[in-house]
């Protein structure tokens, strides 16, 4: 991490070069790399602060498929369809949309190659592409692999496969998930998806089982989920943490089998959860450390290694703030104004940031956890007292008020993604 006076050193050097650009090119050029909860919100939010600026957001995909609710795609509770969002609103707010994928940045001519061929020239450049699945970090579970032990973890045909495997499934089976040690997208994710599939095999198969094998021995909003499980699926979920032997090892994809430390466990139906890292751009633009992850500052999210380029969403490493949309959405938010701030030769002010993750541990039953961040010694730490979780003790009728609440999260952030 870049030291606060090192900070301030590369903040004055770019606040002195880059008003000479902005002047030369009328407001600047910003290119934005990954169409998600990130990279469109700071696309939209770019324009929106300073219309003059040219901003390029590069996308491959033509619908962009959210992740947030898509466990309940999976237990038949909600509509891939439903999940699916276009750039409509994105190009009519003024930004130029490049349908292809970033293939290479070379940040000391400042160009990003795009693989239709062109090649884009940027005076600051966001790179947002979210989390690639780290293939090489679970012995035995590859692309392949993937499609008989569904990961799930990017929604879309990983989701439905994962579904119609659940619907296929004998009463009596036995459905077996590993969670990865952090950091990951979503901490709370692997734990909503158990809840939910115990309700699915309660109501549907309820000689079921589910397993949830973990590589950690705590995880984010672990009370409230043990208390509910406890309460609602005390026979279905059994959850084995790492210090109890949870943590797989390696996988057999011909049987179905995870191996741990300790034991094999051959699944009717598994998920396996694997380790992540940034996106593949941020390991080739020279922004990714040896953890895989991307540091950055904390008040623009200007990468630490390569200045002139941001990262933000899940591509980068945080402090204590979580890799969730909610999380992406505000960093996107912040670099914008930042940059803007940075074009015009402003200094960005200290940011405060919120994150808010909900999660269902059944249709009616939700449970949440806030919490705000503030820049610290180069890291966005979490200010104690200024968030929480969801009471232990609240009663049903609060736990479905939050599940309501969960689904008008989902439409603003979408909203406010997306337009
Ligand atoms: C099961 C599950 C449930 C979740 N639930 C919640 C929740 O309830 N609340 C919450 O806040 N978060 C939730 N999350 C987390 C949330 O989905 C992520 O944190 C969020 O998507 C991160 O946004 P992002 O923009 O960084 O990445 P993404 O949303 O993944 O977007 C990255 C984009 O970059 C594009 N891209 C990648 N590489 C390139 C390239 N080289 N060129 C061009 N484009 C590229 C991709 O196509 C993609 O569109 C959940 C995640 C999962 C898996």
């Amino acid at each position: 991490m870049t030291s606060r006076r090192g900070f301030l050193k590369i903040a004055a050097a770019a606040s002195m070069a880059v008003p000479a650009i902005a002047r030369a090119q009328g407001a600047g050029r910003v290119v934005v790399v990954g169409g998600g909860f990130a990279g469109a919100t700071a696309a939209r939010t770019l324009k929106k602060l300073e219309p003059g600026l040219v901003v390029t957001l590069v996308e491959p995909d033509a619908t962009f498929i959210a992740c947030p609710f898509s466990n309940d795609v999976i237990v038949g509770l909600r509509d891939l369809k439903q999940q699916e969002f276009g750039y409509d609103k994105v190009a009519a707010a003024g930004v130029t949309l490049a349908r292809t994928t970033a293939s290479a940045v070379d940040p000391a001519a400042k160009t990003v190659a795009l693989q239709d061929g062109t090649k884009l020239a940027y005076d600051r450049l966001v790179l947002a592409p979210g989390v690639d699945l780290n293939w090489s970090g679970l012995p035995g579970y590859t692309e392949a692999a993937a499609e008989k032990m569904p990961h799930a973890w990017k929604a879309g045909p990983q989701t439905t496969l994962l579904r119609r495997q659940l619907e296929a499934m004998d009463d009596g089976g036995l459905v077996v998930i590993s969670a990865p040690a952090n950091p990951y997208r979503c901490p709370p994710g692997p734990y909503e998806r158990a809840s939910l599939i115990a309700w699915y095999l309660k109501t549907k198969k309820p000689k079921s089982k589910l397993l949830l094998l973990d590589a950690k021995d705590v995880f984010s909003k672990q009370r409230l989920f043990q208390n509910a499980w406890a309460a609602l699926y005390p026979d279905i979920v059994e959850w084995v943490s790492l210090s109890s032997g949870g943590k797989v090892t390696s996988i057999d994809p011909a049987t179905l089998t995870f191996v741990t430390d300790f034991a094999s466990h051959k699944a009717a139906v598994a998920n396996v959860i694997p380790p992540q890292k940034a996106g593949a751009i941020a390991q080739q633009a020279g922004v990714a450390d040896r953890t895989g992850w991307c540091p950055v500052e904390p008040f623009s999210f200007e990468s630490t290694l390569q200045p002139g380029i941001h990262v933000i969403g899940d591509a980068a490493i945080m402090g204590g703030m979580p890799k969730s949309a909610f999380a992406a959405n505000a960093q996107a938010k912040v670099c914008a104004a930042a940059i803007v701030a940075r074009l015009a030769g402003r200094t960005a002010p200290e940011p405060r940031l919120i994150n808010t993750c909900y999660s269902l541990v059944a249709p009616d039953y939700g449970i949440s956890v806030a919490g705000v961040y503030k820049p610290d010694k180069g890291q966005l730490i979490d200010i104690p007292g200024a968030g929480g979780t969801s009471p232990l003790d609240a009663d049903a009728a609060f736990r479905s008020d939050e599940a309501r609440y969960a689904e008008s999260w989902f439409r603003t952030i979408t909203a406010e993604t997306f337009g």
